[in-house]
């Protein structure tokens, strides 16, 4: 290395001596160039600008994953490497005694939580969380992961064993297309953002063979049916198949003059009531019927009134059919995609899950749906921090350091805020769901504001001309407007909407609106009611019950520019992912623990020449020893040369010399 610095300095100038004297300080600091760091919490030091220019250098050198701890950072591309996920590399990391040592990649981590699965008595099972912005690359990752496991989770001598486990990637890749035209749609951010999240669980046989899968799917975000921001699109199949329910979208009421009547039909509404009741299979009265009017009832003998509703009703009710029949379409696309890749229960022992989840949202109009997704994030964030603590306390443990653990904040107060018991940000809204009165967006900011004014994390704009409040998430603050916050977590169905399905006689609604056989002669639901939160915080927690009950790994997608175009690496852009994405924090949590890994090895190698020339500069004109006489081209001979320039050097590294020094 010294002869390479040697090499630069013949026939030097100032500015030979310049760089001389950074390539020294480099070496001598240990540093390789940025770009050569596979680990971003080795860079020097660790500031989230180091970080930055790390990836960006790794970007330019057409590296695109990077190690963050035991996170992987993944960098969209934006162009076909084939080389990059071949079969041979995929084998090359399936076989290498550490694949750990190999370049960061997905197949490292893909590879690991193999073995972790392999290797056990007591197998346990694994997963993925692979997060990031919509176009970050998701999808990507977790269709290469499958690929991977296609390749390694199949017996190397049973062909069965081998299609088996290529028809189940087959399927799952191929309902991809189709969960994604359902559930994805063009928004301010992305043109095919995932609305919904969703867990994969590779199942595996006792040979650790692939036999089968599962897919689960998360907070559909269904409100898109009914309207969307200004700029974004409804979900892409509607724009593929125009039959689906966007005719009613085109059923519009007048205002009724007089209470005790229905609500009249716009213009020329009656046509997209014709053929809304042709494609739903249903009579065209009782589908106008249920919209205009409610059925109340009431009394001993349960007796039914009927009430004509107000406009807004109308239109409630119209969105609401729509919602209703595309979730259930929803949950049944799902249900047929399992049917065709699930194994039989008795065939698998253990899995790997794959988590495709939203990253976490700031709009400039916040609702009820990123409140709940951001509430995700937040858990998956604990959940992170938990696991990623715990391990660094393993690992210090087993290399025998003496450690008085740092106690780490957590974004425990931020939960607290969000889903706390007794009061909390939702348990607020559901009260107010509980309660039915009228409530206006003014009193539930008050009423939020005023129970949780001593958590830290709640914040106010005053600038703000509507009613809302902040949340300071780990990723950063986000404001949420309280209007509509209280009606869309009701998402109230109706009981005669349901019943009105129930009718029609098209074979698909048929199956997804069943007649239950225990309803009630009223037609009330016994079930309570649940809120769209309580749903989802229900649905959140089984989750993490999963996740709990797995090793995780973690890959976090990063998209270097918006425009998806290759060799762009926006600076501000990618900044704000690693905030969003928690990177940020993770930096923290190493910074808290032991900043640098060397193994002894590297580190004796590394710095052995800084304690020679401590030694020398110490006990003056410079002796060579038997070993530095007979070594050819010894570093120590050609640095005396440069003792001035190191003794400026040692002089600036103080810790690295006496840590140096305690080597011999
Ligand atoms: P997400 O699922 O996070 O929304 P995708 O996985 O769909 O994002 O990726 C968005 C786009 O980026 C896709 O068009 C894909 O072709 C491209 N892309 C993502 N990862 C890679 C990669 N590793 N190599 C090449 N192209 C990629
Ligand atoms: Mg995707």
């Amino acid at each position: 290395m010294l002869q390479q610095v040697n090499g630069h300095s013949s026939g030097s100038d100032a500015q030979g001596g310049g760089s001389l004297r950074k390539d020294l300080q480099k070496f001598l600091s240990g540093e390789a160039p940025l770009h050569q760091l596979d680990d971003l919490t080795k860079v020097n030091p660790v500031t989230l600008e180091t970080v930055l220019r790390c990836l960006q250098a790794r970007y330019a050198a057409d590296t695109f994953y990077t190690n963050a701890g035991c996170t992987l950072v993944a960098l969209n591309p934006f162009k076909p490497i084939p080389q990059l996920y071949s079969t041979a590399l995929m084998r090359e990391y399936h076989a290498a005694p550490q694949p750990q040592k190999l370049k960061p990649h997905i197949f490292t981590v893909g590879e690991q939580t193999y073995r972790n699965v392999k290797s056990l008595i007591e197998p346990v099972n694994q997963s993925i969380i692979v997060s990031g912005e919509s176009g970050a690359g998701k999808t990507w990752t977790s269709r290469c992961l499958m690929k991977f496991y296609a390749v390694v989770a199949a017996s190397p001598t049973s062909w069965e064993s081998h299609k088996i486990a290529e028809r189940i990637e087959q399927r799952i890749l191929n309902s991809n297309p189709v969960m994604e035209a359902f559930g994805n749609a063009c928004t301010l951010r992305n043109n095919n953002s995932s609305r919904f999240g969703k867990f994969i669980q590779l199942q595996l046989n006792r040979a650790q063979q692939m036999t089968g899968a599962a897919v689960q799917t998360y907070l559909l975000e269904k409100t898109r049916v009914a309207c969307q921001a200004s700029s974004e699109r409804n979900f892409h199949i509607f724009y593929q198949v125009l039959a689906g329910l966007l005719h009613l979208g085109n059923i519009r009421f007048a205002d009724s003059e007089d209470e005790a009547q229905p609500c009249q039909l716009m213009g020329d509404a009656k046509c997209s009531i014709r053929t809304s009741a042709s494609l739903l299979q249903l009579p065209e009265d009782p589908l106008l019927e249920t919209l205009q009017i409610r059925t109340i009832r009431a009394g001993r003998q349960q007796q039914v009134f009927r009430k004509p509703c107000s406009r807004a009703e109308c239109d409630t009710r119209r969105d609401c059919l729509a919602k209703l029949v595309y979730a259930r379409l929803f949950d049944w696309l799902v249900s047929v995609i399992n049917s065709s890749i699930c194994a039989d229960p008795d065939s698998w022992t253990t899995f790997i899950g794959l988590l495709d989840v939203y990253g976490f949202e700031s709009f400039p109009n916040n609702s009820l749906e990123q409140l709940c997704i951001n509430y995700a994030n937040e858990k998956l964030q604990q959940h992170f921090v938990a696991h990623y603590l715990k391990a660094q306390q393993e690992e210090y443990t087993v290399e025998g350091l003496e450690w008085s653990f740092v106690n780490y904040q957590d974004n425990q107060t931020c939960l607290d805020l969000i889903e706390g018991s007794p009061i909390s940000i939702c348990s607020l809204i559901n009260e107010e769901c509980r309660l039915n009165r009228p409530s206006s967006a003014t009193q539930l900011q008050t009423r939020i504001e005023r129970a949780l004014a001593g958590n830290p994390c709640l914040g106010h704009n005053k600038l703000s001309q509507e009613p809302s409040f902040i949340v300071v998430h780990y990723a950063g603050p986000v404001q949420y407007h309280t209007a509509g916050l209280v009606e869309k977590n009701k998402d109230p169905v109706p009981p005669e909407l349901n019943r009105l399905l129930q009718q029609s006689w098209d074979p698909l609604l048929k199956v997804l609106f069943p007649t239950d056989p225990e309803e009630q002669p009223s037609g009330q639901s016994r079930a309570p009611v649940l809120t769209v939160v309580s749903k989802f915080k229900a649905s959140l927690e089984q989750l993490l019950q999963v996740l709990h009950s797995t090793t995780p790994h973690y890959i976090r997608c990063i998209k270097p520019n918006s425009q998806g175009q290759a060799h762009i690496f926006l600076q501000e852009q990618v900044l704000s992912q690693l905030e969003a994405c928690g990177l940020v924090e993770t930096i923290h949590i190493s910074a808290a623990g032991f900043p640098i890994r060397i193994s002894h090895q590297n580190f004796v190698e590394r710095y052995e020449l800084l304690r020679r020339l401590r030694a020398r500069t110490s006990s003056g004109p410079h002796s060579p020893s038997p070993d530095e006489r007979h070594s050819e081209g010894s570093p120590c001979t050609e640095a005396a040369t440069l003792q001035p320039l190191l003794q400026d050097i040692l002089h600036t590294l103080p810790a690295l010399s006496q840590a140096a020094a305690t080597l011999g």
